[in-house]
């Protein structure tokens, strides 16, 4: 995904204080191939790198962040912000019903989506829906949400294939007024692209209908055209909604990004299945996360910014006033950080680590932290608890039991000492001394 080849493309960065202008120019290729790739519209795209370029330049890296994770922070943001941040939800008619007309291309899945959201309603507030079929086309259309409103125990208006679609969404109205439904969904024809004959028909269908709710049907899968369809259903019908499908597919939901982009008009649901349980309400952040193909790269992120510092802080500090640091503790420490990043960063956010001269110049990468797990787990757990046992033979012993050089040995217990030492001197309050140790 993209977050993993930002980092490989600027872990050289590491440890600078701002971002250059040049930093950003290279990241900014590979953020938008990362969206051409997930098939996010090319003007869109090239509208964002820009907001995005803007905001990166000069901005200061965070203590805990790499150069490349602060920029994948901004591009997140920024895509969650361009999808309208919040979780837009579905409005209701001031009387009942509440009319909701699904309009798309052929196979975008309206038919299928009408069931689900009948079956939303229902589960959300025990709705009383009617469907409509009026898509008079293709006879296995009437079928499949009749068969669908079986499933839901959902009363079904339908006039066969030879009415008139307006004529059936007049007649469907009236059947629900009379019988007191709250929603209405209507289901419409589509076709294999648009055309006028289409249009026409369904802007006659708003006329009568008056719905509350015009929800456009895309198909994720058909990438960079889904844009374009949105934008001419939206110029044709002022859609209030879009409804995107087949996201359960490898597709990375760029056309989420684009026809919110494009349109104005908010995703509200995602289609993630066949079924018609496979419904979710659309969130912005959970999208542009997917976009990323970020995985836990933001959870690690929020996680290195929050967790971190508040309760392993705590932990640590825990130990220290009760003076009960050990190398188990030790080699938990940084076992934690590791699974953070990159270990110098990391290390800078244990307390009092920042310009510690033990650490400053340990090159902690994953094979040393093997090396420091090693010799610990060659000790016995007296040694663990108490290192001022570890003499010369104990020591030896250590290096022929961790396979590492006695030097090796040496060098990690006198600064397993010095960190000890370090933080008996902050527990006693001795803030000078805190301070001269981490040099400020
Ligand atoms: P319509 O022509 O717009 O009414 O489309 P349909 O509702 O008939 O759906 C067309 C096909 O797409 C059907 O085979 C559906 O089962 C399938 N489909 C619809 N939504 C989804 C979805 O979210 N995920 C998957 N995998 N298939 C879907
Ligand atoms: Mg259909």
């Amino acid at each position: 995904g993209l977050s993993e080849r930002l980092q490989k493309t600027f872990s050289k960065l590491r440890g600078k204080g701002k971002i250059t202008e040049s930093d950003v120019r290279e990241m900014m290729r590979e953020v938008r191939l990362a969206l051409l790739e997930a098939d996010v519209n090319f003007d869109v795209t090239k509208n964002f790198i820009k907001t995005v370029r803007e905001r990166a330049v000069g901005s200061e890296v965070l203590d805990s962040l790499t150069p490349a994770q602060q920029v994948i922070k901004i591009v997140d943001e920024e895509l969650t912000k361009i999808m309208g941040s919040q979780a837009v939800l579905l409005n209701k008619a001031a009387k009942i019903p509440t009319v909701i007309m699904m309009v798309g291309l052929q196979g975008a899945g309206k038919t299928t989506s009408a069931g689900k959201l009948v079956r939303y309603l229902k589960e959300q507030s025990q709705a009383r829906p009617l469907l409509i079929a009026a898509d008079v086309y293709r006879p296995a259309a009437i079928e499949q949400l009749q068969t669908i409103g079986q499933q839901l125990a959902v009363p079904v208006y339908e006039e066969g294939t030879a009415a008139d679609p307006v004529e059936i969404v007049k007649n469907g109205l009236q059947q629900a007024q009379d019988a007191k439904n709250d929603y209405v969904l209507i289901d419409t024809a589509g076709r294999l692209e648009i055309d006028e004959q289409l249009m026409d028909e369904l802007s006659r269908i708003k006329e009568v209908a008056q719905p509350t709710e015009i929800l456009l049907v895309v198909d994720s899968m058909t990438g960079q055209a889904a844009t374009h369809v949105a934008e001419g259903f939206n110029k044709q019908l002022d859609i209030t909604g879009v409804v995107l499908t087949k996201l359960d597919g490898d597709t990375r939901g760029g056309a989420a990004l684009s026809i919110r982009a494009v349109t104005g008009k908010p995703i509200k649901f995602i289609g993630s299945g066949e079924k018609l349980d496979a419904l979710e309400v659309f969130h912005p952040d959970r999208m542009a996360n997917r976009i990323l193909g970020m995985g836990d790269m933001m959870t690690l992120i929020e996680k290195a910014e929050k967790d971190y510092d508040e309760k392993q802080a705590a932990e640590l500090t825990r130990k220290m006033q009760e003076n009960t640091f050990d190398f188990n503790d030790f080699v938990d420490q940084l076992e934690q950080v590791q699974k953070m990043g990159p270990m110098d960063e990391i290390m800078k956010m244990i307390p009092g680590m920042a310009n510690n001269p033990a650490l400053q110049n340990a090159n902690m990468d994953p094979q040393d932290l093997e090396h420091l797990k090693a010799i610990v787990y060659s000790m016995t757990p007296q040694e663990r608890q108490n290192p001022d046992l570890l003499n010369p033979s104990r020591r030896k012993r250590l290096a022929s039991g961790s396979g590492r050089p006695l030097p090796e040995v040496n060098r990690m217990i006198k600064q397993f000492k010095q960190m000890q030492t370090m933080m008996q001197k902050m527990t006693k309050g001795n803030f000078n001394a805190m301070e001269q140790m981490m040099g400020n």
